[in-house]
């Protein structure tokens, strides 16, 4: 029913899979006919605690029970620890709440130029991005994204973008000039295929930020809350930007996005130069301190670290095996291995076949496979995928 009811009445923009699910526990999905999948997705890096965390459950019940929203014309307590956390866990003295990845973008977009605007120098407006990024859907972020598919249909864009291949330094000197305000990039690209930044090149951005004095922004809204092995991925790099923006995993799953400003960038806005009705409810900030402390439980992250190094090791032991896997890369548990399917089976047939075999993963160009499990994935579970891949896999040895 939910399946028909969907085709003819729900925009035809996503492709869907398999049955209405019903339940998530932990990193098991069930769906409406009781068929178990073993989650690979997270809900596209959003469920890092896994599906229905308990402690996480009680948080937001207990909110959802004591107040859902007042607005931002007042103070409250979930948001207001929420800010004292991601400030002290981070870079950042300031945060905006907003709703979504695209909104906490958006802000960040508008606090660079304002940021230049409010002191006068008005002919620094240029954001530079850089090519294959994917910054989200609103126009404004829509125009941030390096990636012509997405944008078709939708012209004319937001002036005042430019956009740089990734991993090259002398092609974003070529572009930086007085003209720019804002470098923005992401430190492993998601949609973009899996692309971890080199460490020697994200250093020389913030170096070439730093001496002309443009503002650096880090979009980590798929690569942060711990899904990169560290809370923050450009933790792991030992460089920090002067905006960050956060989403996906943030409230794992509750609608939130955040932008996050070092002292100096957090002048650029005054009262009443951003709002969102409901930019950081509550609901949504408790839910996010309850991840935020999950997270931070000794031993967690390195517990990620852990299954990272596993799970690459195997999956590389996969490369040696079979000579349609070309590549596997990533960063954490935000992991790509590329194939290539020159011939034989593209990528998301591979995601159809693991999906038969009750795993959820994702392809990216048709060529990507993209796997970004809930960090609470077990070993056990990680094996059962490799060994479900490797037999997928000889089928095309030849
Ligand atoms: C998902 C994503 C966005 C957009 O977030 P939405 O919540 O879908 O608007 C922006 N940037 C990156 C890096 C993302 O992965």
């Amino acid at each position: 029913m939910s399946i028909q009811l969907t085709q003819d009445h729900v925009f035809k923009t996503y492709l869907r899979e398999g049955r209405p699910f019903v339940k998530g526990r932990g990193s098991k999905l069930y769906d409406d006919q009781g068929n178990v999948y073993t989650d690979f997705l997270a809900g596209i890096a959003v469920c890092n605690m896994g599906h229905c965390h308990p402690d996480l459950t009680a948080a937001i019940c207990a909110q959802a029970g004591a107040l859902l929203h007042v607005s931002n014309l007042f103070y409250t307590r979930p948001q207001a620890e929420l800010a004292k956390v991601l400030t002290e866990k981070s870079f950042a003295d300031r945060v905006f709440f907003a709703n979504s990845g695209a909104e906490a973008n958006e802000a960040a977009i508008k606090l660079a130029r304002r940021f230049f605007q409010a002191k006068g120098e008005i002919d620094r407006f240029k954001i530079v991005t850089m090519q294959q990024s994917f910054h989200g859907r609103t126009m404004a972020t829509l125009s941030a994204t390096g990636q012509d598919k997405i944008k078709k249909g939708f012209y004319p864009l937001l002036d005042g973008f430019a956009h740089v291949p990734f991993n090259d330094i002398e092609a974003l000197k070529a572009v930086v000039d007085d003209t720019v305000c804002a470098v923005m990039m992401e430190p492993v690209q998601g949609e973009g295929g899996v692309v971890p930044a080199d460490p020697e090149y994200i250093k020389a951005v913030r170096q070439l930020c730093t001496d002309t004095g443009t503002l650096l922004i880090f979009d980590e809204i798929q690569t942060g809350m711990g899904r990169c092995g560290t809370l923050f991925a450009h933790q792991s790099y030992d460089v920090v930007p002067d905006i960050m923006t956060l989403a996906k995993a943030l409230a794992n799953g509750v609608p939130i996005g955040a932008m996050l400003a070092n002292k100096e960038a957090a002048e650029g806005f005054e009262i009443g130069s951003h709002g969102s009705t409901f930019g950081g409810t509550p609901l949504a900030t408790a839910a996010a301190l309850e991840v935020v402390r999950l997270i931070s439980e000794q031993g967690f992250l390195a517990s990620v670290r852990e299954k990272s190094a596993y799970f690459m090791a195997q999956l590389n032991s996969l490369k040696e095996k079979h000579r349609k896997v070309v590549d596997v890369r990533g960063k954490g548990l935000l992991i790509g291995m590329e194939l290539d399917i020159s011939k034989g089976k593209t990528a998301t047939e591979y995601v159809s076949e693991c999906f038969k075999k009750g795993f959820i993963i994702n392809a990216i160009q048709d060529k990507i496979l993209r796997f970004a499990p809930p960090l609470i994935i077990e070993t056990a579970e990680i094996n059962q995928l490799v060994a479900t891949l490797d037999s997928l896999l000889a089928g095309e040895d030849h």
